[in-house]
């Protein structure tokens, strides 16, 4: 998707603080962090949604994009992690390619708003 900004990072055509990589997926560091550790999970392949990504039976990039979520989280979150997919408008989702954000640093709180 040419003009998805996730697409452009996946590609090295806008820069962004990656700190993991595989055949599935990228991690980086959110430009507007919500915590004072905050990743986002991507899969390399355009998806919209983690929807899409299921019913596409994309099993293995689902699975991908979970494991690198738990592992970043496992490696920041020391005292624990939140990992929360916003889908659609309604839940707010910001950016039309699938990502995981993996939150940690501060207590969370419940509900999330
Ligand atoms: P959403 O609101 O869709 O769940 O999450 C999108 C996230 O992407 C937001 O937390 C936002 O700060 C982050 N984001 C948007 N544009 C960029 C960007 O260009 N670079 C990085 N690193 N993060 C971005
Ligand atoms: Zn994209």
């Amino acid at each position: 998707m040419s003009d998805c900004i996730f697409c452009k990072i996946v590609a090295g055509e806008v820069p962004a603080e990656e700190i993991y990589r595989d055949d599935d997926v990228i991690a980086i560091v959110d430009v507007n962090p919500q915590a004072p550790k905050h990743l986002l999970v991507l899969p390399r392949k355009h998806y919209a949604t983690l929807a899409e990504i299921v019913e596409s039976k994309e099993h293995r990039v689902a699975g991908s994009l979970l494991r690198a979520a738990t592992k970043l989280a496992r490696e920041v979150g020391g005292q624990g992690y939140r990992i929360v997919v916003n889908s659609g408008e309604q839940g707010g989702q910001t950016v039309d390619h699938a990502h995981v954000h993996v939150l940690a640093g501060r207590q969370m709180h419940w509900p999330p708003g």
